[in-house]
């Protein structure tokens, strides 16, 4: 077997740059007002966690989304740990969340002292299923003086993270349903999703409270960074207020809880003012390589082209396959080592959280699906920066693999 041209450490990992001649899976394209912003920063002195980028962001990024409210963090997963609290989710409360994810979720999940209900993706557009949701609520647990209570653990369940993976929307409006229904808050984790519409409505809207991360692989980086987003004046002021040391008053240093130091700093806001400028730019290019893709791998045997809802405006963050492995003859480990010779990045999706060593306590649901779409997906190149040669490369790459 040939070698991969790349680092193996670094191979499979979303942001890292391609060794020279390769092609990377997923990096920053920083093209806008960067650098000037960043040359502000320096010559004003706001390098740190006050200053005028960090609320420039939060009130462009809340407009952009469509928000009231937006609170800059230091990356996706630390605001998924404040919303969860902001939420209400208490010590051994119950939180649903889709098993088929980046482990940040989960994880953030138990940072709360909480358990995660891992719940199964659906099978044709790869989400948290919302029927699984509502199976789970309605048949797992039981409505009883104004709470809802797993019968199993007889925990109680508190919210539901849907997490929008891979640019496109969960199926949620049954989700909010029955989270209504219970009292429940939804949680949206909308760090792959910025700019994704579901049934014309912005991700980042459709719960109670709302996640992003500008990690270096993502939409629109900051380097590290996350957003939390909700229409909720009081959860605003608290996620604010548990991202600044929970400061009652900052002369004497009273603190009235246990806060985090989760604030974005400035310099990092420069980048994301810049960035956010050229979003739209972004997603329409993440949607032409899309396009392409789902070109050239429409009428392919044992190749299935990343799907899109007809009620979703997917922005295809990053454009993944499903290989047939008894149509092609090999499976999507075979498919990955030969792009890995081509010096082409590519990965599989994430091991479900259900299977993962770290999460073996949650509270297990079926979950075939996810199982079979982390056997069987191949994630491709998908920086913003891609050239259409790249591509072209990386299309011939698969043929060449999948027709031998
Ligand atoms: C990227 C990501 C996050 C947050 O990641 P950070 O690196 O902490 O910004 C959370 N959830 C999912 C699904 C992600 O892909």
């Amino acid at each position: 077997m040939a070698k991969p041209t790349v680092p193996a450490s670094t191979q499979f990992e979303a942001g890292a740059p391609a060794a020279a001649g390769g092609i990377a899976l997923c990096v920053p394209e920083l093209r806008g007002n960067e650098r000037a912003y960043l040359l502000e920063c320096l010559d004003t002195n706001f390098v740190s966690s006050v200053g005028p980028f960090v609320n420039r962001f939060e009130r462009e990024f809340a407009r952009y989304v469509g928000a009231t409210h937006a609170i800059a963090t230091v990356n996706g997963t630390a605001a998924l740990h404040v919303a969860l609290l902001t939420a209400g989710v208490e010590p051994d409360d119950e939180v649903l969340v889709s098993t088929l994810t980046f482990i940040a979720p989960v994880n953030a999940i138990r940072y709360a002292n909480a358990w995660p209900v891992l719940i199964d993706a659906d099978p044709a557009f790869w989400q948290m299923d919302p029927d699984r949701v509502v199976w789970f609520l309605e048949t797992q647990c039981r409505w009883a003086s104004g709470e809802l209570r797993n019968l199993t653990t007889g925990r109680r369940v508190r919210a539901i993270m849907p997490v929008h993976i891979l640019g496109h929307p969960v199926d949620v409006d049954p989700i909010v349903a029955v989270a209504r229904k219970f009292g429940l808050a939804v949680i949206e984790d909308a760090t792959e999703s910025l700019g994704a519409r579901y049934r014309g409505r912005a991700v980042g809207l459709l719960g109670d409270i709302a996640c992003f991360s500008f990690n270096g692989n993502k939409l629109i980086t900051t380097g590290a960074g996350g957003m939390i987003v909700t229409e909720n004046e009081a959860w605003a002021a608290r996620a604010k207020y548990l991202t600044t040391q929970a400061k009652d008053d900052a002369l004497e240093f009273v603190h009235g809880a246990v806060g985090y130091n989760y604030r974005l700093t400035n310099i990092q806001a420069a980048l994301g003012v810049a960035q956010l400028e050229l979003v739209d730019e972004f997603i329409a290019v993440k949607r032409r390589i899309a396009a392409t893709y789902a070109n050239a791998f429409r009428d392919m045997a044992g190749v299935t082209p990343m799907p899109a809802a007809p009620w979703a405006q997917s922005v295809f963050w990053l454009y993944t396959i499903l290989i047939d492995d008894a149509a092609v003859g090999k499976g999507s480990r075979a498919l990955l080592r030969a792009l890995a010779a081509a010096g082409i990045q590519a990965r599989p999706l994430w091991q479900p959280a259900h299977r993962s060593p770290a999460h073996q306590h949650a509270v297990m649901t079926p979950c075939p699906v996810a199982e079979s779409l982390n056997a069987r997906a191949v994630s491709l190149p998908s920086s913003v920066g891609l050239t259409e040669s790249e591509q072209a490369r990386v299309v011939a790459a698969v043929t060449a693999a999948v027709s031998q």
